[in-house]
């Protein structure tokens, strides 16, 4: 090889600045809302950081859904800007209850802010968004959304819904690139943020971001943007248009829905009970009583399946079936399923690794 051999990841086409607004415009056409939508040149965790950045203040209530580290996160992160955090922490792995929520909103009297995930990806579990987005509209309160998991495998109505904040992950169910992300912001956003002390220059501070390239007509982008990036971002709006949002969420539906009938004729009940409440993006399966869960990974794996580990306290106690973006299809969720009852009965459980199977077919064979 010489050195000037020409190498697609090195020798890459520049992105122009014209691009960039029109990227933008398409991604807003997709998810049908008329706010702004910022580039975060970095993956989704630094535009959930700027999204809690940009809002927490000193004075500032919030009521944070906790159902996985992100909540954990978010939660830390408004309170470093100084702003009063009272968690709602739902039992590990599960969807909050929109009961609790209600509590912690009437407890407090007033809030400004609710801050939730909507589908996770760290434990399958799918929170109430439509009727949270309800508390916190009653309550007036700002409504933000970390969407990185759930867009393109859940309907995400951003106008509907009133979300203020919605954090977008292409990683996911969209099939993108890792290293950006996306963040909407409506214009009550806008205007709560005119009262947080001024951090800028800061890469956090999404006003930095309007005024850099929102306020100047949405040409150049601050700093050196990340060029292999933005082309994959394209070709993954231009796969994402070519499927369609709609049969895009169907697809990661159906995966769900196989999934969760697989475990249950597999003889093994899923980790979240109710399948109104468990996201589409993957199915968290139990680890049984005296079963080792490195085991069982190691078993899986045997047969060229990566189960995922569980986050925090259940790290021991459920394994993760992926089914996101291109592996939401009928050969990775019956490979899932298989290998997960293989792994299990090569463990000694007595589980029906035909009948997994079958009830796999029998939801990709329905019209
Ligand atoms: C994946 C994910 C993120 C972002 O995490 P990464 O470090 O970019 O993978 C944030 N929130 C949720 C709910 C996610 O599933």
């Amino acid at each position: 090889m010489s050195a000037h051999d020409f190498n697609p990841l090195l020798d890459i086409p520049v992105f122009p600045a014209s691009g960039f607004a029109p990227l933008a415009d398409r991604l807003k056409r997709i998810f049908a809302t008329g706010n702004d939508l910022l580039f975060i040149q970095a993956e989704a965790l630094l535009a959930l950081e700027a999204a809690a950045s940009s809002l927490g203040r000193p004075g500032l209530v919030a009521v944070n859904v906790v159902t996985s580290p992100y909540g954990t996160y978010f939660g830390a992160w408004l309170r470093r800007a100084g702003a009063d955090v009272v968690d709602v922490v739902a039992p590990s792995g599960q969807p909050v209850a929109t009961e609790a929520v209600a509590q912690a909103i009437e407890m407090l009297g007033h809030v400004d802010l609710v801050a939730i995930v909507h589908a996770e990806a760290a434990n399958g579990a799918l929170n109430p968004l439509e009727e949270v987005a309800a508390l916190a509209r009653a309550a007036g309160a700002l409504l933000v959304v970390d969407a990185v998991a759930s867009a393109g495998g859940h309907a995400v109505d951003i106008e509907g819904l009133g979300i203020d904040i919605a954090v977008l992950g292409p990683q996911k169910a969209l099939g993108g690139p890792v290293g950006l992300s996306l963040v909407t912001v409506s214009d009550r956003a806008w205007a709560a943020m005119q009262s947080v002390p001024r951090f800028s220059p800061s890469l956090l501070s999404l006003l930095d971001i309007k005024e850099a390239w929102l306020d100047r007509g949405r040409g150049a982008l601050p700093g050196t943007p990340p060029p292999l990036e933005f082309h994959a971002l394209a070709a993954a709006v231009d796969r994402l248009e070519a499927e369609g949002l709609a049969a895009r969420i169907t697809r990661h539906q159906r995966a769900a829905k196989a999934s969760r009938a697989g475990l249950r004729a597999l003889g093994v009940e899923p980790w979240v009970a109710d399948d109104d409440r468990a996201s589409a993006l993957v199915t968290a399966a139990p680890v049984p009583d005296g079963v080792d869960a490195s085991a069982l990974i190691d078993a899986a794996a045997a047969f060229g399946v990566a189960l995922g580990r569980g986050f925090g306290d259940i790290e021991h106690r459920l394994v993760r079936l992926d089914h996101t973006g291109g592996r939401a299809a009928f050969g990775p969720v019956l490979a899932n399923v298989t290998a997960y009852g293989a792994a299990l009965a090569a463990l000694g459980q007595v589980v029906d690794i035909g009948a997994g199977a079958a009830a796999v077919t029998a939801v990709y064979g329905e019209a």
